[in-house]
């Protein structure tokens, strides 16, 4: 999981959802609030809703690859995800900075589950509301979930390219960022699906296969615009994690050490 890039929705579609989020939150009474963004949300989230087909062009636009969710990055995002629940907070409903787009394998399991470190004490606490649970606002406190849109994820969670593939927190355990990246790994089971890990492994041959096609190429004095189109080729592939981690860990691995000492340039694609 990466930082997305920041992106602006069309004035008219921001315009939208501030008067969909004013009439939310002019709602009194928490659990009237939770019940009618759900229903504004499900009559409102329609397919060729010209607000919603704004809010999907433009988070299409932050996707990497052909439209690879967020989350997974491999499979093909199609339901806008709500990064705070909105049944948990109703005051970012309609907002446009709490908007993913997500697959359904990813979104599904999360679900609403959420967890914050409580004001106060910092205890870690799940704020999920189990079925027939009173409606009541969750705790205040920071959240736990690394938000891709506001926050660099690769800070607190490094990728294993050298044997599993997987993710593993970076910080020292007994860390909030330990356990910030910890709690986003599992909630968001990015090691549990055995594809997954399988699809990185992929990735990265496939990275370095074109970070060599492109140093051969270089070598044999290829025009600019053909060394151009490799550099486009690695900027628009899915699992552009694998790829920033391959970046941030080249000094470590020397077939990538090789690699980049020959194409410097590509530290910066
Ligand atoms: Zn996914």
């Amino acid at each position: 999981m990466i930082r997305l890039p920041d992106r602006q929705l069309p004035d008219a579609a921001q315009a939208k959802l501030d008067t969909y989020q004013k009439e939310i939150d002019g709602i009194d009474d928490y659990p009237t609030r939770v019940e009618r963004a759900t229903m504004s949300w499900k009559s409102r989230n329609r397919k060729g809703d010209p607000t919603f087909d704004a809010v999907k062009e433009t988070l299409t636009e932050m996707c990497s690859g052909a439209r690879r969710c967020v989350y997974c990055e491999d499979s093909a995002a199609d339901e806008i995800e709500h990064f705070r629940p909105k049944v948990l907070y109703p005051g970012a409903v309609f907002a446009w900075p709490n908007y993913l787009y997500a697959c359904g394998p990813c979104n599904g399991p999360k679900n609403n589950q959420f967890a914050v470190f409580a004001h106060g004490s910092g205890e870690f606490t799940e704020v999920a509301r189990g079925r027939g649970a009173p409606v009541v606002l969750p705790i205040a406190g920071d959240i736990v979930l690394i938000d891709p849109r506001a926050e660099d994820p690769c800070e607190y969670m490094a990728l294993d390219l050298q044997d599993t593939f997987w993710f593993v927190p970076r910080a020292r355990r007994e860390t909030s960022a330990y356990r910030r990246a910890e709690y986003t790994i599992r909630v968001l089971r990015l090691n549990e699906n055995e594809f997954l890990p399988k699809a990185r492994q992929q990735a990265y041959k496939d990275y370095k296969a074109h970070l060599s096609q492109y140093r051969l190429k270089q070598e044999q004095g290829a025009p600019r615009r053909h060394l151009k189109q490799l550099e486009r080729e690695v900027q628009c592939r899915q699992h552009p994690t694998v790829w920033s981690e391959m970046k941030r860990q080249h000094g470590r691995i020397p077939e990538l050490s090789t690699l980049f000492k020959a194409v410097p340039q590509a530290l910066s694609w």
